[in-house]
């Protein structure tokens, strides 16, 4: 091979995760590139981590590692409630979560609601793995904004789950006071709730604050974390927030095939290193 067509192969997709941290990953294809009313859309394939969901040039979902959030993102919750009932998503337009949830026999409905429908449809096409719950009978979809749509809902659900981008533009209003004293009214009194709140070691300030705002709305708040290789550090974190029961508590256990999240780990990954509880106790 010469060196021009050496260099025409090697492309490289670049994710900007902080101004001083870059992931690359070689790709072999570029299956979807567009722009939705809501924000850029990139669908790339690699030899690392197989397809790859991008929004606005962050990286939300790989084939290979997906299963450590969503795992993590629905089970935590699902399997320290007594009888979770009614559930709801808020972003998670892949399915990912959506999948999760639905594992479990006690849930009888699971209502996702995404702004961005061509999210949905993106990952209907590209990733059936991920999204292959969403025609489940048991499963609503609102393309809507969810800061409207938790100001519509009371004493209603006994998990929320909050599968956001990170907090620019339309998502910012996902990580304030302001819609978790909306989560918390649509809560039941024994629901729990739970919501990425990003790295550590990329966003101790983001973390902290979104923890803290949880904090001021919910009677108790709790962190787990666990790995993510794709997400910024590949160490992420999940705030849980609960009116009554304690979360660390396994309740249930883990549906039948996953592959990160387990009995044994329930209680682990709320066991917090030293650096991470200074985070979230320090002002
Ligand atoms: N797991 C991913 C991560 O942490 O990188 C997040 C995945 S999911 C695809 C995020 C979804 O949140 C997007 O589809 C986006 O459209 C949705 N979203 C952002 N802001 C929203 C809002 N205000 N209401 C409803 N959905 C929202």
């Amino acid at each position: 091979m010469g060196a021009m067509e050496r260099r025409v192969a090697d492309l490289w997709f670049t994710e900007y995760q902080t101004p001083n941290l870059r992931l690359g990953l070689r790709i072999k294809d570029v299956l979807l590139n567009k722009q939705s009313p809501y924000q850029h859309i990139l669908v790339v394939d690699t030899d690392q981590y197989g397809k790859v969901l991008v929004l606005d040039g962050a990286i939300q979902l790989t084939e290979t590692d997906e299963f450590c959030y969503h795992e993590m993102m629905a089970h935590l919750v699902l399997c320290a409630h007594p009888c979770p009932e009614r559930v709801l998503v808020i972003g998670g337009g892949d399915g990912g979560v959506v999948r999760e949830a639905i594992k479990h026999e006690a849930v009888k409905k699971v209502t996702l609601v995404d702004i961005d429908e061509d999210v949905i449809n993106t990952s209907r096409t590209f990733f059936p793995n991920v999204s292959c719950a969403l025609e489940d009978e048991r499963v609503e979809i609102k393309p809507m904004d969810a800061l409207l749509y938790v100001k519509e809902h009371f004493n209603e659900f006994d998990i929320v789950i909050i599968d956001s981008t990170d907090p620019v533009d339309f998502a910012s209003g996902l990580f304030e006071p302001e819609f978790y004293k909306d989560v918390h009214k649509a809560l039941k009194d024994d629901g729990l709730m739970i919501a990425q709140t990003e790295s550590p070691f990329a966003e101790p300030k983001l973390l902290s604050e979104a923890f803290k705002g949880l904090r001021s709305v919910f009677e108790n708040v709790y962190l787990a974390w666990g790995v993510v290789p794709t997400y910024p550090t590949g160490f992420w974190t999940y705030s849980v927030g609960s009116k009554s029961i304690d979360p660390r508590i396994q309740r249930r256990s883990a549906p039948k095939g996953t592959k990160y999240y387990s009995d044994d780990m329930h209680p682990l990954a709320f066991k917090l290193p030293p650096f991470v509880r200074e985070i979230i106790d320090g002002d």
